[in-house]
């Protein structure tokens, strides 16, 4: 069956055909790994693992590299400010290889927790250090880089066209544009492509440049070319890197070899809070553990996800969760009673079955569109008659939706609110080391008939009934 992806290189949906009929090729821009990654990150993850778990389902082995980024990240995207692990490390007391090293942990931990797959082949950018340096050296020969002061920079004016695949206007940004930029830049958007490290940087390299280190977007030019190839099939991401990190990654890949690296770019609309953005100072930024916390499976987070194209934003409320918790609950149970389901099918149910088999499939190779192939799923998991081939389809669209569809332990709790509230206080006061009040409020929730167990991944909330 012929699938078809939206494009944002050519801005429409296409057919897609690989290069390779057997092997997909895929890149995925991994995370920055100086802070807890997000449920808004993760919603970018699941995209990518129904993309994945897509590809499989019609056939395709995969090739899917997903890099880390332990270095040359700045805070602003663009060349300015200090590089996020570095400032991370600054204000954990930590060094940047343990920092790297706790939040990439964590990251595993969550994707495993919401049972998205690893990609084939996971690559940390520090461990790239010479293929960027050579990826640079490759530039400047071909004449695309330059030297100022302090870093070597990509120069865009060589490139026959920039940008192309972003909607920026360079003239209308030009007149807004900053003021502090670099005076040895030739043009504002010109970018690094390696920056020389003032005298007492932690994380430098030697370079024919002295100590120094790549900037952001050498990283992923280097290693997908490492381990792709100079053409692939996809590259994916957020939006967000859509106008920085993707244009640049395309004007490296031209600069180098001539060639646009990938033939389909797919990117990932954002997760929005109650309707606006996630922050921190707006207290609302969720991590897959909170969603522990209040007693969900964190599988319900990504049936959730599935309300929603991935080309859309998406608003994440705890009503929302509930919902989807709900629709977990009654997937699982529907598995299981046609598992042992003694219904007969007639000719007739059979090809009735067929027939939604069929649309789920159009559903999912038509740019992933995932809330039309889930109400075939209701219509399998509603089917009248209960029988082990129903749950052997219900199972088959479960290598899509990955939502352990096997599983019974679906169980999810009513917590009150009032003691979602009281967990929320104990959890400030063990942060501040107040272990009295800490102690209180835990035997306050106990005489309330609820017990809190600190786990690893946070408290994890029980109903003594
Ligand atoms: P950050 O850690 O904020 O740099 O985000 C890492 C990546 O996760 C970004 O490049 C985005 O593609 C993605 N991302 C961040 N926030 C969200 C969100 N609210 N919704 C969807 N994706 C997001
Ligand atoms: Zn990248």
């Amino acid at each position: 069956m012929e699938i078809y992806f939206y494009n944002t290189l050519t801005k429409k949906k296409e057919q897609f055909n690989p290069i390779d009929s057997k092997q997909v090729r895929i890149y995925s821009c991994g995370p920055t790994v100086y802070k807890d990654a997000t449920i808004g990150n993760m919603r970018t993850n699941i995209f990518q693992d129904v993309l994945r778990r897509v590809l499989r389902y019609n056939g395709f082995e995969l090739k899917h590299v997903m890099n880390i980024t332990d270095v040359g990240h700045l805070v602003s995207d663009g060349d300015e400010g200090e590089d996020k692990m570095l400032k991370s490390a600054r204000e954990e007391k930590k060094s940047p290889l343990e920092i790297a090293e706790h939040y990439t942990k964590l990251f595993f931990d969550d994707l495993k927790s919401l049972n998205i797959e690893t990609p084939e082949i996971v690559c940390k950018a520090t461990e790239h250090i010479q293929e960027m340096l050579e990826y640079v050296k490759k530039l400047i020969k071909n004449g695309y880089a330059y030297e100022t002061s302090t870093a070597i920079y990509f120069d865009i004016s060589k490139l026959d066209k920039y940008p192309i695949l972003s909607n920026l206007n360079l003239e209308e940004q030009k007149a807004g544009a900053r003021v502090d930029i670099d005076t040895e830049k030739r043009s504002p958007y010109d970018f690094a492509l390696w920056i020389k490290a003032p005298e007492n940087h932690l994380m430098k390299w030697d370079s024919p440049w002295g100590p120094s280190y790549p900037g952001w977007h050498i990283e992923c030019s280097a290693m997908g070319q490492k381990y792709l190839g100079e053409q692939f099939d996809i590259h994916t991401g957020g939006i967000d890197l859509i106008p920085t990190h993707h244009e640049n990654e395309i004007a490296q890949s031209k600069g180098a070899c001539g060639k646009i690296p990938a033939n389909y770019w797919m990117h990932g609309e954002y997760l929005l809070i109650n309707g606006g953005k996630m922050s921190k100072s707006l207290g609302n930024v969720y991590l897959v553990k909170d969603i522990k916390e209040r007693g969900y499976d964190p599988i319900v987070y990504k049936l959730f996800s599935y309300s929603c194209h991935y080309r859309n934003k998406l608003n994440f409320t705890w009503e929302g969760i509930e919902s989807a918790s709900k629709s977990l609950e009654r997937l699982r149970n529907s598995y299981q009673l046609n598992l042992n389901g003694t219904d007969e099918l007639t000719a007739q149910d059979k090809e009735k079955l067929l027939q939604i088999e069929k649309k789920f499939h159009e559903a999912i190779n038509d740019d992933l569109n995932m809330p039309l192939a889930m109400s075939f799923v209701w219509e399998i998991a509603r089917f009248e008659k209960k029988n082990p081939e129903v749950a052997k389809l219900l199972a088959k669209f479960d290598t899509v939706l990955g939502i352990k569809i096997d599983e019974t332990n679906t169980k999810t709790q009513e917590i009150p609110q009032e003691i979602l509230d009281l967990v929320e206080q104990r959890k400030i006061a063990r942060m501040n080391k107040d272990w009295v009040k800490s102690d209180e409020l835990r035997d306050l929730i106990a005489q309330k008939g609820y017990t809190v167990k600190d786990t690893k991944e946070g408290p994890i909330i029980k109903s003594n009934k």
